[in-house]
Formats: structure tokens, sequence, C-alpha cells
């Protein structure tokens, strides 16, 4: 048995059901699981009372605690290909088309190593748990090398097995060498998901099944990977949807249906699914996302780079649908910076669109802070994660607030994590593990890392005839 004090927090937010933030907050981990959480000068009681004397205590003052930050759509592959595309500027599908081939060089140390670089970047910037999105495995690379990766890090992961099966030649998006037949597709699905998927509480490892879009997977296999992932216990499904106008007129031209009413007649609704981005819904797609539950994962920089619109986070949040946070693909967003999200979401929602007028009100610091927690959580259907209460797991974050990015920010100070240039964590506790200390990720070399990613990105590139 092990105890982990952190205490002297400037303000603990917990994001319980009050939303309580805690002044001088203090904070207790056993083992994986907090056990108490209360001012310093009541904790002092309790350890007292208790007989506990901490192993390791942590002073966090100067710091605000935060539950740690849930990234729920990635595509760690894309720090190999960040900038192509996204500089000068292309939308979706014509971003989609150059990249495609790219892609395609990919192989199991690439995908490997992106995944842990890709995966060091975002937990610097306070996510402890990931879901990623990895939708092609050429030359023989697999779930299982980003995995790895996750593994060795220690962060909490939630990989989606993706898949493309609809290629040019029928009418789909990507090259049909990139795709692969549906027979694998499942085939493989089975495989990681009876290798690596953690239904318990406290599941460091969960899969999801994850056709790519409707323009690139068949229907067919869309079903199918409905019936596989809901005859296992919470695996679940997750695809792109609704993110540009572009897809809307694929969808009504190739399907006769707009995006949600396609999937809905694939049985594609329900609160084991979510969808990236749904940039474009209306107002009858927002009241069925909400009577089925379906979660959504909003990408605001993704979404500004490609063009693709401004998801209408406000009326989704207001309708009670389930809505988390997400980077997107390091290439669609060439940051995995998970706070500066929170901070995009911020101010995204407060621009203007069609139908609505700027408003500064529209969206606050703690609703997005609240998205990139305990929305997260509700989206990748966790209950153990996502605030910091009693009972739960002890993935948390600190950042500091005494430094020259918050100087003179310290009459809201949880407000300055986003109102203020974001920053990265002074301090990352993920299942009771300490991830991150002074600023410093402990064990792993991130210079050579990036030396051999950058090496296998130049690679890819020479083998793709780009450079
Ligand atoms: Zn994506």
């Amino acid at each position: 048995m092990s105890y982990l004090l952190v205490e002297h927090a400037d303000v603990l937010v917990t994001m319980n059901q009050g939303r309580s933030e805690i002044t001088d907050g203090a904070l207790l981990v056993e083992n994986n699981i907090i056990v108490n959480i209360d001012t310093s000068d009541e904790m002092q009681k309790y350890l007292h009372q208790h007989n506990i004397n901490p192993d390791e205590i942590i002073n966090s003052k100067g710091t605000v605690v935060l539950p740690g930050l849930i990234n729920c759509h990635h595509h760690l592959y894309q720090t190999l290909t960040r900038t192509l595309g996204t500089a000068g500027g292309l939308s979706l599908f014509d971003w989609l088309k150059t990249l495609y081939p790219i892609w395609g060089q990919m192989d199991a140390e690439s995908v490997y190593t992106s995944a842990k670089l890709g995966l060091i970047e975002l937990i610097l910037s306070g996510a402890t748990t990931v879901a990623d999105h990895l939708y092609l495995f050429p030359n023989g690379s697999r779930l299982d090398d980003e995995i790895a990766a996750a593994q060795e890090l220690g962060v909490r992961f939630h990989p989606t097995r993706g898949s493309m099966s609809l290629g040019e030649s029928k009418g789909g998006l990507p090259p049909d060498n990139i795709c692969d037949t549906e027979e694998h597709i499942l085939q493989d699905s089975q495989r990681v998901i009876e290798t690596f998927h953690d239904a318990e509480d406290f599941s460091m490892c969960r899969i999801g099944l994850a056709p790519c879009s409707p323009f690139s997977v068949t229907a067919d296999l869309m079903k199918q990977s409905a019936e596989m992932a809901r005859s296992y216990k919470v695996v679940n499904l997750h695809t792109h949807l609704a993110e540009t106008i572009d897809e809307n007129r694929f969808c009504l031209e190739k399907f006769g249906k707009r995006p949600l009413e396609y999937m809905e007649s694939l049985n594609w609704l329900g609160d084991d699914v979510w969808f990236a981005h749904m940039v474009h819904p209306d107002d009858d797609e927002l009241k069925k996302l909400a009577h089925s539950c379906t979660g959504v994962c909003h990408c605001p920089s993704s979404n500004m780079i490609l063009a693709s619109g401004i998801a209408p986070i406000r009326q989704m949040v207001d309708a009670h649908i389930r809505v988390g946070l997400g980077v997107d693909g390091s290439a669609s967003n060439d940051g995995n910076q998970m706070l500066g999200e929170a901070r995009q979401a911020m101010l995204l929602q407060r621009v203007g669109w069609p139908g609505f007028e700027s408003s500064a009100g529209r969206f606050s610091a703690r609703e997005a802070l609240e998205l990139a927690t305990l929305g997260g959580a509700e989206v990748l259907n966790r209950k153990d994660i996502g605030s910091l209460e009693v009972g739960k797991a002890a993935d948390f974050v600190a950042f500091r607030i005494d430094d020259l990015h918050h100087a003179g920010g310290q009459s809201d100070k949880v407000a300055s994590l986003l109102s203020c240039a974001p920053t990265g964590v002074w301090l990352s506790v993920i299942n009771g593990s300490i991830i991150v200390q002074n600023g410093e990720l402990l064990n792993v070399d991130i210079e050579n890392l990036i030396i051999k990613h950058n090496q296998l990105a130049h690679k890819m590139l020479v083998k793709a005839g780009v450079a």
C-alpha cells in the first residue's frame, strides 16, 4: 500500500457534481485511487486520525490542480506529416487526397514512434487519457504498435481500430492500395479486442471500433463493426461525421441521406457511439443526438485549419448532448496541445456564425475545461475518470500559475489557464503514478525520439516521391 499526498494547491478544481473548487486544496491517493480531497488543513487532520504517513508529498503551491484532460479524437500517426497541406491551406477532401499516398508509406516503426511522440506532447499539455483513431495499416503496421507506445508511457489509452474499405474504384475517397478487405478488418478487430481490451474500472486500455468515415468504408462494414462491438462489454463505436459541407453533399448524393440519417439507418446511434466533429448538424439532428445519447468530440483547431466550420457546441451542451474535446490528427492541427485545444473551444464558440451573433458570454473558460475533463469521460463512457472525487482514478495534473504567462491573472486562477497563453503541465499523475514532475517527463529520452521520428518522417516523404 502506497500513499501520495498533493497539498497546498492554490486551487483544486474537482469537477464534482457541485463543481467545487478548493482553495489551498489537497488530494490523497492510495495506490491508484483517490481516497480523500479537502483543504490542506483538513487533510492534515485526516492523516493524523487515520495514522497515514504518505510515501511521497508534493507541495503544489503556485499551481491549479485539475482532473487529467481527456483527448477523445486523434490520429497520432499524423505527427509524421505535420504542415503538409495545412500551411498553404487545403480543405478536408483535398488535404486527405494529398496525404493518403504519403501515409501509405508508414510501417510498424513509424506508427510506434509517432504515437510515442504525439502522446508525450499530449501528456505534457495535460492529457492523461487519450483516444486514438488509427485507420490505415500499411506495410505490416498494427494497432499493437501504438498500444506499445502508450503502455511504455503509462497513459490511459482508448485506441480505436479504424478501417478503410471503400477505395476510389468503388466510389470512395482513398486510393485502393491503402484500403483493406472487410474480412481482414473484422478478423483483426476481433483480435485486438480479445488481446488488449480491458472492460474493468480503472482500465488502462479500452479498444473501440472505428470505420473511418462514410466516404471511406461500406455500409456493410459499418453494420458488421457495430454488431461485433456490441457483442463485447464497453467496446464503443467511433467515426468521423458531418465534418464538412462536402461530406453532407457526398452522403446525399451517394446514399440519399444526410450523414446522421445515414448512420441511423446503419444502427449507429446510441450511448456506445461517439462521432468526431458534427460541425454541420441541423436542429432535428441535434435532437436525435440528444435523444439517442450519442456522443460528440469537438475538434476546434482542426475545424479551423481545414475551414470545416464552427460546430454548434453551445447548442449541444444546452441540449445535454455528451460532448468531449479532441485535438484531432496531428496533421490537421499540427499540434497536440490539449490545454490549448480547450482554449480554442472557448474562443471559437464566442465567434458568430450564420444564425448566431458573436457573444463573449457564449462559452466560459470553466465550460471549456469541463468539456476537456468530465465531458471527455462521458463521451468515452468512463465513470472512473474526469473528476477528482473519492473512489475515482488518480488521474490529475497541475499547471503553474505563478509564472511569466499568468502574471497578473491571479484574480481568477482557474480561468487564467485558458485566457492566458496555454502552458505545459508541472505535474501529471496517471493511475496513481507520477508521469511528469517539475515539468519533466520522467524516464524518456525525448531528444533521441525526435531525431528518430524526423528520420522516419523524411523516409516516408522520399518513398512517396515528395521529398
Ligand atoms: Zn479525425
